[in-house]
């Protein structure tokens, strides 16, 4: 059996359209699956496109603002009708604020948990029966090291994150029955749009994750092109609910 061979499926990535996402997007096309790029910006899904394309798989992209319901059902229909199938649904998109707890409003609370973590929930079941009636697929869910630890700047962002591991073990339970694997990936410090925000917003750092991560860099998006492609195809199929960290060892170090 080829086990990283992704040739024939079907890969969607919300927020594919740059940092993690199209990290990951690589990986997939890399291993010859078509992939749908999923964001709300439309130049930087056509830029995303045009360089997957490149790696001689179909690719396709949509405009879609993965908070709302409606949408991620449109967008689930649109990527089966364009591919025929679904095979693959990675719940990347995701954002954060950062402050102290008591700094925050009400609307950026709902904010962020409408972004990191409803917007899998919503993409998930928007995908389910497809996949259900091919005869099974992966859902790969892009959870934090705010997954395992707390920090003072980011009270909303790691209940999001703690939520999709714990929701990546019910949905595993729940769609084993119909061949769905579902996993978590925690990427550790990564350099993205993402995170250089937040250097320039978090005095020190970069110069604490250096000193905290025992491969001694950050983190790159194409750091995370073997995990989808493991957790994408037949190399994973007994493998379910679990929450894998890609972190340079950053949550081993005493
Ligand atoms: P980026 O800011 O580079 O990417 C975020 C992506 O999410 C963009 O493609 C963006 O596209 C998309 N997105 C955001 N909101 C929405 C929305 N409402 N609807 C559709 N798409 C949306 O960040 P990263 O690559 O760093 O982050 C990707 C994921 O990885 C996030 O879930 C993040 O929490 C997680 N993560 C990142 C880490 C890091 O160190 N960088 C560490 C741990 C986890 P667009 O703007 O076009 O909508």
């Amino acid at each position: 059996m080829a086990l990283f061979d992704l040739t024939g499926r079907v890969a969607i990535v919300t927020g594919g359209n740059g940092g993690i996402g199209l990290g990951m997007a690589r990986g997939f096309a890399g291993a010859g699956a078509a992939v749908v790029v999923v964001g709300r910006n439309e130049k930087k899904n056509k830029e995303a496109v045009k360089e997957l394309e490149k790696l001689g798989v179909p690719v396709s992209s949509q405009v879609v603002d993965v908070t709302k319901e409606a949408a991620c059902r449109k967008m689930a229909a649109a990527a089966a009708k364009k591919h025929g199938r679904i095979d693959i649904l990675v719940n990347n998109a995701g954002t954060n604020i950062r402050k102290q707890p008591q700094d925050y409003t009400d609307e950026e609370w709902h904010f962020l948990i409408d972004t990191n973590l409803t917007s899998a929930f919503h993409c998930s079941r928007a995908v389910y029966e497809t996949m259900k009636a091919k005869g099974g697929g992966k859902i790969i869910n892009i959870g934090s090291m705010m997954s395992i630890f707390g920090a003072s700047f980011t009270a909303p962002y790691a209940a999001t994150k703690g939520g999709m591991v714990q929701m990546t073990r019910a949905f595993a339970c729940a769609w084993a029955k119909d061949n769905i694997q579902v996993n978590a990936v925690l990427p550790g410090w990564i350099d993205t749009d993402l995170t250089r925000q937040g250097r320039a917003q978090i005095p020190g750092l970069h110069e604490r994750v250096l000193a905290r991560t025992p491969a001694g860099r950050w983190g790159t998006p194409d750091d995370h092109a073997g995990i989808a492609v493991f957790l994408g195809g037949p190399a994973s199929d007994f493998v379910t609910g679990t929450a894998i960290p890609v972190d340079g060892g950053y949550s081993v170090q005493g």
